[in-house]
């Protein structure tokens, strides 16, 4: 396995912790808006491929100076190695943040089981049955539902993330995406960013998308069902 990118340090990905973010490339999802095509595509040039032992060489040095360590993607619950390469960075005294798009609830209950992760960020994309055909390839809410539940059930530290694009996640649905996580510890709205996207075909039939002011009318509305729901 390799990591398709490596940030050395981030204030913003492991809430609370200055982390480093490692980046796994592929990802069962096509979302229009993702930032991330490269390492969605699973595209990563050879030259920028990151090994395992080099990333774990880097955090042993930075051991005193990190706080935690952020596997993100793509996604990474589809490396089969993923409960493996949790427990070396966890050998080395670091917290693991999982970022995951919520499709592999078998992968997240092992991860549970062992012991493997601190906190898990799960992405909601949409309404559950609104991922299929424009983010999925087939219906899966009966997965992203296992993975709701086994999160909110977990004791492990947990968000739940909304970036609001149209049409996933907007006026029309973003109460919706709410209920389906109602009563989470903390849920997260971020804005769409259009400046690189997977599909830039589809993002431009959609001009209007939510802005700073839209959004925070959405996470007053939506509030009461969350401990804490943020703006990021
Ligand atoms: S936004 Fe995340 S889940 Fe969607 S295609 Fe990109 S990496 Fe995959």
């Amino acid at each position: 396995m390799y990591f398709g990118g490596l940030q050395k340090n981030s204030l913003i990905d492991y809430p609370g912790k200055m982390s480093c973010v490692l980046f796994l490339a592929g990802c069962n999802f096509h979302c229009p808006y993702c930032h991330n095509p490269e390492l969605a595509r699973g595209a990563v040039p050879r030259a920028n491929r990151i090994s395992l032992d080099a990333a774990l060489e880097f955090l042993e040095s930075r051991r005193g100076l990190l706080e935690g360590v952020v596997l993100s993607g793509g996604e990474p619950a589809l490396e089969k190695n993923l409960p493996r390469i949790c427990k070396r960075i966890k050998d080395l005294g670091y917290p693991v943040k999982l970022d995951t798009n919520g499709s592999r609830p078998d992968v997240l209950a092992r991860l549970f089981e062992e012991n493997c992760i601190d906190y898990v960020a799960m992405d909601l994309k949409a309404p559950l049955s609104g991922y299929y055909p424009d983010i999925t390839s087939k219906h899966i809410q009966a997965q992203l539902q296992d993975s709701i539940r086994l999160i909110m059930s977990s004791g492990r530290d947990y968000e739940f993330r909304t970036t609001c694009a149209e049409p996933f996640a907007g006026p029309e649905t973003i109460g919706e995406i709410a209920a389906t996580i109602r009563g989470a510890r903390r849920y997260v709205l971020q804005p769409f960013n259009p400046l690189v996207v997977l599909d830039p075909a589809f993002c431009n039939a959609y001009q209007h998308q939510p802005d700073r002011a839209q959004i925070e009318s959405f996470r007053k509305k939506i509030e009461p069902l969350f401990g804490e729901c943020v703006i990021r």
